[in-house]
Order: structure tokens, then sequence, then C-alpha cells
């Protein structure tokens, strides 16, 4: 109830009270008009507010109608034609005949065809695909079909998820007509295939390890142990294998996080020179374990912009192969060139990588040689991690390589107020 009608009441629940308990009849007799008066105030005051409230709300009612009629006017029509075409599912209605009597943009985009090709067609003359076919004709008998799998060969293979309803009547004869809906579920079903494939691979590359691991124990349990020489061996091999499945589950763990997106940069001008440096001592033993030389050609005034901590990683990976994939007393050399971009090279006297295996080679767990990377304790996961932190540097990471010469890495990064 408003608030001014509790008022009302609760004003002439007093004056009625007051009435009674007056004893004068003339004070009586005016308070009685007085009340009457209020009576008659009231049921007016309630009977104004009842109509403007409702003229309001018929108002309100007529605004919004403006407001519908005042702008532009879109035919129902228009809308729906509007929805079709901008509509990312491709959309086929097709009568009794199988005949196309609707479809949209999508549609066509779908089957190849360009604007006119697809009305009064029949969905054999569109497709030969059996799937497509039969999920419509089960729709033309009443049923819907969901979730129907669709591989289209067109310049690229393209999955989609087709759904067909039955249009019309659907008793005893059937329906008048179907319609389907065409998701394109493409993107999704390719990252699941990597999906696996990544589970897969990381199960793989971890059994071997674990094998080797288990298998070392056990021949310590039956009775190795007994001999100092052979334990030692045995327990080195197994510190051997569980330093490279903690390597595997780090790097894995870094590149799930680079490319969830969970690695902030923090970029800034960073002093190339120093920074170089500091990747050559973190190295040092290992390039003269192998007999490898490492040479800083950065001259002292170059500076980029990145991020210290992840350009110190990219440089460091890089470097490691060199030195792992190079020949007996080789060289590693990392160098600043610049142009519109700065570009930070590391190039190595190696072997070299057959052509065959460039393009792949920044995949994850891709190997030229599966056997020796393992032997010298790689993930398989390094380049890959170079390739998304470059990338998150707005940059790229590139190689070439020459048999027998060696191979050069470059960082190529972009000149951001340095
Ligand atoms: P890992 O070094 O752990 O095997 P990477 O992702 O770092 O994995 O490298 C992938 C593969 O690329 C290596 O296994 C190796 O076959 C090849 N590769 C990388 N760097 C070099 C290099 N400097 N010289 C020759 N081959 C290389």
């Amino acid at each position: 109830m408003p608030k001014r009608n509790i008022l009302l009441l609760t004003a002439c629940a007093v004056l009625v009270s007051t009435f009674l308990i007056i004893p004068s009849s003339t004070t009586r007799f005016y308070l009685a008009v007085s009340i009457g008066l209020a009576a008659v105030a009231w049921l007016l005051v309630a009977f104004m507010s009842r109509r403007s409230g409702t003229s309001q709300e018929s108002s309100g009612a007529n605004v919004a109608g403006e407001k519908q009629t005042a702008g532009p006017v879109f035919p129902v029509s228009d809308l729906f034609e509007a929805t079709l075409e901008s509509m990312r599912e491709g959309l086929l209605v097709v009568n009794s005949d199988m005949r196309v009597v609707a479809s949209n943009k999508a549609a066509l985009k779908l089957f190849n065809l360009s604007p006119p090709q697809l009305e009064s067609q029949r969905l054999t003359e569109l497709t030969r695909n059996p799937a497509i076919y039969s999920a419509f004709l089960d729709a033309l008998k009443g049923i819907q079909r969901d979730s129907v799998k669709v591989e289209i060969h067109g310049p690229e293979r393209q999955i989609y998820d087709l759904r067909v309803l039955p249009l019309g009547h659907t008793n005893g004869n059937g329906a008048d007509g179907a319609l389907g809906v065409f998701f394109n579920i493409t993107r999704t079903e390719r990252l699941e295939l990597v999906r696996q494939e990544f589970l897969s691979n990381v199960s793989h590359e971890l059994r071997t390890p674990l094998t080797a691991v288990m298998a070392f124990v056990e021949t310590l349990e039956n009775g190795a142990m007994e001999d100092r020489e052979s334990s030692q061996r045995f327990l080195s091999i197994i510190r051997k294998n569980a330093s490279r499945m903690h390597s595997l589950i780090d790097d894995i763990l870094e590149l799930t996080a680079i490319e969830g997106g969970n690695v902030q940069l923090r970029s800034a001008t960073v002093e190339l020179h120093p920074l170089v440096n500091d990747v050559i001592a973190s190295l040092g033993a290992k390039a003269q374990a192998h007999g490898i030389t490492l040479t800083n050609q950065v001259r002292a005034d170059i500076r980029v912009y990145g991020d210290t901590r992840r350009l110190e990683q990219m440089l460091t990976n890089l470097v490691d192969n060199g030195i792992k994939f190079n020949r007996e007393n080789g060289s590693v050399t990392i160098r600043y060139e610049g142009n519109s971009r700065d570009r930070l090279v590391v190039e190595d006297t190696g072997e070299g990588i057959p052509s065959q295996h460039l393009e792949r080679l920044f995949e994850r767990f891709y190997r030229v040689d599966r056997a020796r990377s393992r032997d010298l304790g790689g993930t398989g996961l390094g380049l890959a991690i170079v390739k998304h932190l470059a990338l998150l540097h707005g940059g790229e990471v590139t190689v070439t390589s020459e048999l027998g010469k060696g191979t050069a890495f470059t960082i190529h990064l972009p000149r951001v107020a340095v």
C-alpha cells in the first residue's frame, strides 16, 4: 500500500476515535463533517492517483510503443534475412523433394558455391556426402538428427557438427521439409588432436627413463648392491634418468605456461653484452667438457628491448644446443645484427641439419636424431620454448643450416623504445 494511503487511514482512525470520545454534540457535529470531508478528499485523491497511475502506465506503454515506432522500422523479413546472413553456421532448408528452398551465405561457402547456385538444387547435386544426405533424409521422415560429424574436403579439410530438424507436419507421411545447421568444429577438433598427441608424446617420453630407473632398482635389489662398483654405475644411471624426467617435467610446465598465456613479460631496455656473458658463464663448464669455444661478439653498447630473464633463457637453449650438436673443438658464436629489427644470432660449427627437418624443427618433441638427443639429455622441447618466447616478445625465431658447416639460429625482436 502506498505510504500516503497509510497516513490517510491513520488520520481517519484518529478522527473517528476522537469523535467517539468527545461528549459535546456540536463539537461532534463539526468533527463528523470534518471526517466526512476528509473521507471525500481521500477518495478523490485515491481516485485521481489511480487514474494518473493508469494513464502513466498506459503512457509508459505508449512511450515504449513510440520508441519502437519512432526509430527506424525493420520488417521481420529483413531482420530474419540479416540474422541468417550474419550467422557463422551454414544453414540449409530442403523441401520434401530434397530440393534446397533456403540457405545462407555460410552454407554457400561450405559447399564452395557462389550466390544463386544453391536454391532449387537437389541436395545430391550439392554434395555426395552420405552423412549429410542420410541426416536430411531422416529429418524428412520425422527423425531429428543431432551431432552428425561431417567432413567436407574443399580447398581445406573442414569438419562440421550437423544438426537436422524436421519442418512442418511430421505425422505418418513424414515432414514437409528439413532444416540443417552446420557448426564448424574444425578448430576444436584440431586442438583436441594436438592435445591427444601431446599427451601421448609426454607419456612416451616419460616411459623410457622410468623403465630404466625401475629396471636398475630391481637389479640392485636382486643382489647387485653387494658389488660396489656395479652399484655405483647403476646408481649413476638411475640419477641420469631421474634428472631427465625432472628436466622433461620442467620443460613441459614451462611450455604449457607460455602457451597458456600465463607468462608475463617484464620488458625493458637490456644491455646485451653482459647478458650474453652470463649465458656463456653458465654453460662454460659444459662447453669445456665438449671442447667447444663460446664467443661473445656483441658490442658493448648494444641494447635491445625485452624481458632479461626470458632473453637469457632463449639464448641459453640455443647455445646449449650449439654445444650439444657441435663437433669436437668446434665453436659457438653469439652476435648481434640490427636493421629494422634486433637480431640475436647463435651460430655453431656443428654438423648442420638436413633441410627436410628445418620446417618442423620448432615443433614440440621434434628431433632430427631422437636417440642422440635423448643420449645428450635433451627433452625435445628447447626449441619450442624459444619459439614461443620469441612470439611472446612480438618477434620470431628462424634457422639456417648447412650440412657439414653448421647452424645459425636467429631471434628477431621488434625494436621498441630502445
Ligand atoms: P633437444 O635439444 O632437447 O633434443 P630441441 O627442441 O632443443 O630439443 O631441439 C630439437 C632438435 O633440433 C634436436 O634434437 C636436434 O636434432 C636439432 N637441433 C637443435 N639445435 C641444433 C643445432 N645447433 N645443430 C644441429 N641440430 C640441432
